[in-house]
């Protein structure tokens, strides 16, 4: 089967599995446990902190270890909530994951605004920066790099507007991590991420938050990480996640982005014959930066999404949908109805994700499998 979807979830890097391994014989105290076995846990864990601080560029007081990216953004929103005067508003980008979306909407019905995006995908910053002239809301929620189209956002941006206007940023950097070099992103005053996307395990993840200020905590009942987030913590999935992404981080920075830029190459060859191969296709976000690993296609008029996955599953190629199916159940994708596309259009969509390790040759291969099926339906 060769795998196009990376950002469901990507295979454990082998470094992370060998570490995840080791741990689990090394570090066997709990890291609250004041004998010398937990302290040796504990010890681990702050030296994984002080790692993960290098590569973002941040304090390692400022991070705190969780079970992945939801309960991330479900903790930093319920933090916003909480801390936040009655009545102040909460911004979340259109195209935010389904975990930032709806949490916001969860808390703050109403007084959740949604940002605009272009119809290249891209949020705006225009939009964004008229309305902070005059309006100050608890949280500005945009994320790194779009799940589905892989566009790319401006966050240096936004997190740098922000700041002058003394308004906390959320930045998930989920999809980005891993793919892109990960420095600076700890400029934003939260960010979130989750192992299993880039190479670590299931149920491992982090937020950055600021270490100075009380952050309201989401799950009580233990002193763990400073009181912030109660709960055992995970010593061998965090020190498997660190060291996943520090390996991918050092290939993103290889000979000044030379690894990227022959892989988003490889990318833009596979989408140029994929719209003469298939006439009528089209590609989300086309014209913009976008992650070199993600493809968001409509399909031309034949077939419903669903038909085009299982065919290409018979074919041997993973592929998504695209929008998120935590129940198995499509629904259109919000992502590309706020870049402007109809139901129908949406409808219409795949996506391509590959891994460091997908060649070349893989991409012709799934366009050829593409063609195959069309000609069939
Ligand atoms: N944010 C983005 C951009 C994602 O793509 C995902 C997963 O698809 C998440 C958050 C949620 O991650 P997790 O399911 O690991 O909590």
């Amino acid at each position: 089967m060769t795998y196009f979807d990376h950002n469901a979830t990507s295979p454990m890097l082998p470094e992370a599995r060998r570490v995840w391994l080791e741990a689990t014989e090394q570090f066997i105290g709990n890291p609250s446990s004041p004998h010398r076995v937990g302290a040796r846990a504990e010890a681990a864990l702050n030296e994984a902190r002080e790692r993960l601080a290098k590569m973002l560029g941040c304090d390692a007081l400022d991070l705190v270890w969780t079970s992945g990216a939801t309960e991330s953004a479900n903790w930093v929103l319920h933090h916003t909530l909480r801390s936040s005067p009655p009545g102040a508003e909460c911004w979340v980008s259109a195209i935010e994951h389904p975990c930032v979306l709806e949490t916001a909407r969860h808390h703050f019905g109403t007084r959740l605004q949604l940002v605009p995006v272009t119809p290249g995908g891209v949020v705006q910053s225009n939009w964004l920066r008229e309305r902070l002239r005059s309006e100050r809301p608890a949280l500005l929620s945009v994320m790194a790099a779009n799940n589905e189209t892989g566009v790319l956002q401006p966050w240096r941006e936004l997190a740098a507007m922000c700041g002058e206007s003394g308004v906390p940023f959320l930045c998930d950097a989920t999809q980005w991590l891993g793919r892109l070099p990960a420095a600076g992103l700890g400029a934003c005053d939260f960010l979130i991420g989750s192992a299993h996307k880039f190479g670590g395990p299931r149920g491992v993840g982090f937020v950055k938050c600021p270490a100075r200020g009380r952050v309201e905590p989401l799950l009580w009942g233990g002193r763990q990480e400073e009181g912030r987030r109660a709960g055992t913590e995970n010593v061998p999935g965090v020190l498997a996640m660190v060291a996943a992404l520090a390996t991918r981080n050092a290939e993103c920075e290889t000979r000044n982005g030379e690894a990227l830029a022959h892989r988003r190459a490889i990318r833009e060859a596979f989408e140029n014959r994929l719209r003469t191969g298939l006439p009528g296709a089209e590609i989300a976000g086309a014209g913009q930066e976008r992650l070199w690993n993600t493809v968001s296609a409509l399909m031309p008029e034949a077939d419903c999404q669903r038909r085009w996955v299982v065919k290409l599953d018979k074919r041997g190629f993973a592929v998504s949908t695209g929008s998120a199916c935590s129940s198995g159940r499509e629904e259109p994708s919000h992502v590309l109805r706020a870049m402007g596309y109809s139901a129908s259009q949406t409808s219409r969509a795949l996506r391509f994700s590959a891994g460091w390790d997908t060649a070349e040759a893989d991409w012709g291969a799934l366009l050829a499998a593409l063609v195959a099926v069309h000609r069939g339906l």
